[in-house]
């Protein structure tokens, strides 16, 4: 009877382990919409075989892309047959089918078929039970997946002379986690034509970042410039009083407050100077569709002699970025800021959220543009607490007022908790998506695991079961280490110190 139960106990948890196909549903990274998996057994990924590719697209285009993907990532070259269909299939949604002897993608845009081969990349293992290969196999898989939500950022800032590498496979990881907006930001480490003191020794040359520009299209994902407009003008972080223009050049001490951290908006020079920043940025990223102003913690705004001298420093402030909302909605081009200055800071409601604005921010929000979009970055939870406390998820009450007030909201998170819950808060309540922030922590895999994954996931399948973003985490985490490497090797980053973020 013993030997009976432990022989029944062995077969039901043969069972339970035979299709428990969770590691492999795991992989695909943002959580899919729809993946079944059929079978463990794998298919190799082999030059005989055919991808069968289903879109209203021209075959010429989706031919070489499926070409290229597969040369690179599976060292193959299939026979790729397109045939008309998949008109349903949402924009950058796709359906695959990997349980014949053929792959079969359906898309109706060129992003979907790249997405599908993302997947496929993810979830590919290499070839199994030899000692040496380069050959890769694929899981039987039915995936049935699109994005919930349209704007799906990943923000980074090029700060403190980093190799510009690191910004492109920054963008690289973010195109392969399906974002499908980079918002790049500078501190002084690019080289104005109109202004070429406004930058640090060593700062990239505009023909290196063109570069980038271009492999985003490639990668189909779309550059947005960031320049700060109002605070942070400097271009060197609050602690350590570094200037990116009046460390060596004094005389310009007047486009700014006393302090040099924010914009003198009294001084129509500043304004000028700014706008012929952010108007090369514009030409440079090829007239991209939304450009960021920045607009943070714009500390000793208005301190100066002249900025506060007939007591409507607010009506400053709004007039500062209508214009350039109106700079840019001419060129069809819609501007992004963060919201901190906008909310007061002493406000009860507000207690234990993110708020830096003063007494007046009231008059300044009802007087700017509602074309202007709201970045609301929260890192942390309203308890002050970096974690979300076990009986819920708190409400992001300045969210719910700024949309009541009528502006497009996107919800920014970093490296905490606050990520998956923004992202689930703006896609049930109107906002327009997310945008991932990183400042600077995109080094480790414990950081770049809530950037990447929960970030992702939190635009394109932002109502995923919680159970399923927890059961990736237990999977994946190291996996993503293994997309690093997927990058490293189309970078051709082959030097250890280099290998990993
Ligand atoms: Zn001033």
């Amino acid at each position: 009877m013993k030997h009976f139960s432990f022989f029944v106990l062995c077969c039901l948890a043969g069972i339970a382990a035979a299709a428990d196909y969770r590691d492999i549903e795991a992989r695909v990274v943002p959580v899919p919409q729809k993946i079944e998996v059929a079978s463990r057994a794998a298919t190799p990924l082999k030059t005989e075989m055919v991808f069968q590719i289903q879109s209203p697209l021209k075959a010429e285009e989706v031919s070489a892309l499926v070409t290229d993907d597969a040369k690179q990532y599976w060292h193959i070259a299939p026979q790729v047959i397109c045939e008309k269909g998949g008109e349903k299939v949402s924009d950058e949604g796709y359906l695959l089918d990997t349980t014949k002897s053929e792959i079969v993608i359906t898309a109706s845009s060129l992003s979907g078929v790249r997405n599908a081969l993302c997947t496929m990349r993810q979830l590919a293992e290499p070839e199994r039970g030899v000692a040496k290969g380069c050959g890769f196999v694929i899981p039987q898989v039915k995936i049935d997946d699109f994005p919930q939500m349209k704007f799906r950022a990943f923000h980074f800032m090029l700060a403190n002379r980093q190799p510009l590498w690191k910004a492109e496979r920054a963008l690289r990881l973010a195109a392969y986690y399906k974002y499908n907006y980079f918002v790049l930001e500078f501190w002084g480490n690019i080289q104005f034509d109109r202004h070429p003191e406004y930058a640090y020794d060593g700062a990239y040359p505009q023909s290196e970042i063109k570069k980038l520009v271009a492999l985003g299209k490639t990668l189909g994902i779309t550059l947005i410039p960031q320049f700060q407009i109002f605070g942070h003008a400097g271009c060197g972080g609050i602690n350590g009083g570094k200037h990116v223009l009046l460390d060596k050049h004094p005389e310009y001490a007047p486009l700014f407050e006393p302090s040099g951290w924010t914009w003198c908006l009294a001084n129509p020079a500043a304004r000028q100077y700014i706008e012929d920043c952010a108007l090369e940025l514009y030409e440079l990223f090829d007239r991209p569709p939304y450009f960021h102003v920045g607009g943070d913690e714009a500390y000793n705004a208005g301190s100066c002699s002249l900025c506060r001298a007939d007591g409507k420093y607010w009506q400053k402030v709004a007039d500062h970025f209508n214009y350039f909302q109106k700079l840019f909605a001419k060129r069809n081009c819609r501007i992004l800021m963060w919201h901190d200055m906008l909310v007061r800071r002493d406000a009860p409601a507000w207690k234990g959220s993110t708020a830096n604005g003063d007494e007046n921010c009231d008059k300044l929000r009802a007087a700017l543009d509602r074309d202007i979009i709201i970045c609301y970055w929260e890192y942390r939870f309203a308890d002050h607490h970096y974690r979300a406390p076990k009986d819920g998820v708190p409400g992001f009450p300045i969210f719910d007022f700024l949309r009541k007030e009528g502006f497009d909201v996107v919800n920014s998170g970093w490296m905490y908790d606050t990520t998956p819950a923004l992202g689930e808060k703006a896609f049930k309540n109107g906002g327009l998506g997310i945008m991932q922030t990183t400042w600077g922590q995109f080094t480790n895999s414990g950081n770049y695991y809530t950037m990447l994954a929960e970030g992702s996931t939190s635009g394109w399948n932002p109502t995923a079961e919680y159970k399923q973003v927890i059961d990736q985490k237990i999977f994946t985490v190291d996996l993503l280490n293994k997309c690093v490497r997927d990058v490293n090797y189309d970078m051709k980053i082959t030097d250890d110190r280099t290998s990993t973020l």
